[in-house]
This record gives structure tokens, C-alpha cells and sequence, in this order.
């Protein structure tokens, strides 16, 4: 069985969530979301959401130490044997090496970066009406976009709907900045490596589905002969 090793990259708000839910059900690979893990850590109230939970507030990223070992163990867990979706890491060149030794070191590498990209005032306007499920916060909403039947409420689960603390517009345009002056530079290092494929983030959701599954289809059966 081939894997498909696949990193989402883009700014916030490009839509990589919901197109990583979409991809994990076309191929069966899990969504490794180091932002919802970091969040799911906050509310649970660990010591690691305590730390993160300031960085995160503010718009920066937290130390790379202990994000490269949280997706260290995560990808060496039995069901990302066969692939794996990231999504929101790495955000950094030092992440990005550190990805690549993990996965030497388990024998595997990557199979490609699908980088969706939109530009900053779009990101704005989607995060700043960007709605998530208080239970699972890969439901994901917009209040003018894609609203819930029911305001305020989870179509999928009916849990409440609440807007995210870093989708305030200060911390919006704070990681927008961490965006273009730490991830940005891994667009030019993947492709150098000729791992880069491009998806125009500005399409909508279901186009940017179709064509990243095709794309990937493609991967899957180039990887298989
Ligand atoms: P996200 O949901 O991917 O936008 O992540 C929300 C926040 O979690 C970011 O603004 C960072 O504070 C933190 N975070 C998520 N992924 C990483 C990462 N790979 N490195 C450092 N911080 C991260």
C-alpha cells in the first residue's frame, strides 16, 4: 500500500481545515490539526494548553520544541501508518526539518505540499465571521458564507457555536504577519523540492475539494507504480 504523507499549507483562514475533513474521508488518512490539538489541550486544562494558550492568544506561535515533539509521536501512531494529513504544520523552517528527520527516521517522506492560497484581506473577512463547534471544532462555519441552519447552533452535532479567541481582528492581522514572515518561505522550500502544488483558495470550498482530490488521486496512483 502506498502512503500519502501530505502537508496543507496556506495562510489562516485559507480553508485548510475544512478541506483536510474532506480529504481525510476521500482517502482515509487522519487530520493532524496542531492547532486543534493545541486547543483541545487548552480545554482540558494540561499543563501544555496552559503554556500555549498565551502564544496562541496573541497571535504568535508556540516554541517549536514542543510542537515537533507533539507531531513526532502523532505521525508514528498506527493510524497515520498509511498517510497523514498536517494541518498547520510545520509554520516554520525549523519545524519543516525537523518533519523531514521524523520521518527519515521511521523511513517514510513526504509525498507532497498542497498550499492553498488566499489573499490577506479575504483571510480577514473569513476569520473575523469564522463560527466553530464548541464540541468539535472541525465544524466549522461562517456567519455570512456558510451559516448554520440555526444561528449559533451546530448543524452536525447541535452543540453551541462560538468564535474562536485568535479570530479577533488584532490577532487576525498578528498572524497573518507570523504567516508571511515564518511559514511564507516554505513555499520556496518545497518547491525547490519539487513537492509544491498550488490550489487557488479563493474558489469555493467545493472546487478547491475537487481539485485537490483529483490532484491528489493522481499522487495516490503515481506513488503506486
Ligand atoms: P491554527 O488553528 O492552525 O491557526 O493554530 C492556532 C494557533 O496555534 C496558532 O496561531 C499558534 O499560536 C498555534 N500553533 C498551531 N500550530 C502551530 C505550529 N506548527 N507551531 C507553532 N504554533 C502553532
Amino acid at each position: 500500500m502506498s502512503e500519502l504523507n501530505l502537508i496543507l499549507l496556506g495562510p489562516p483562514g485559507a480553508g485548510k481545515g475544512t478541506q483536510a475533513e474532506r480529504l481525510r474521508d476521500d482517502f482515509g488518512i487522519p487530520h493532524i490539526s496542531t492547532g486543534d490539538i493545541l486547543r483541545g489541550q487548552v480545554a482540558e486544562g494540561t499543563e501544555l494548553g496552559r503554556q500555549a494558550k498565551r502564544y496562541m492568544d496573541a497571535g504568535e506561535l508556540v516554541p517549536d520544541d514542543v510542537i515537533i515533539d507533539m507531531i513526532t509521536e502523532r505521525i508514528a501512531e498506527g493510524d497515520a501508518r498509511d498517510g497523514f494529513l498536517l494541518d498547520g504544520f510545520p509554520r516554520n523552517r525549523q519545524q519543516a526539518e525537523a518533519l523531514n528527520e521524523a520521518l527519515g527516521s521511521l523511513d517514510r517522506r513526504l509525498t507532497s505540499v498542497l498550499l492553498i492560497d488566499v489573499p490577506d484581506d479575504d483571510v480577514v473577512r473569513r476569520l473575523a465571521g469564522r463560527r466553530v463547534c464548541v464540541k468539535n471544532p472541525s465544524h466549522i462555519y461562517h456567519v455570512d458564507f456558510d451559516p448554520p441552519k440555526h444561528e449559533g447552533v451546530c448543524d452536525q452535532d447541535g452543540a453551541r457555536l462560538i468564535q474562536r479567541d485568535d479570530d479577533k481582528e488584532d490577532t487576525i492581522r498578528r498572524r497573518l504577519e507570523v504567516y508571511h514572515s515564518q511559514t511564507e518561505p516554505l513555499i520556496g522550500y518545497y518547491d525547490d523540492a519539487g513537492l509544491l502544488r498550488r490550489f487557488d483558495g479563493r474558489r469555493s470550498p467545493d472546487e478547491v475539494h475537487a481539485h485537490i482530490r483529483a490532484t491528489v488521486a493522481t499522487l495516490r496512483l503515481e506513488e503506486t507504480l
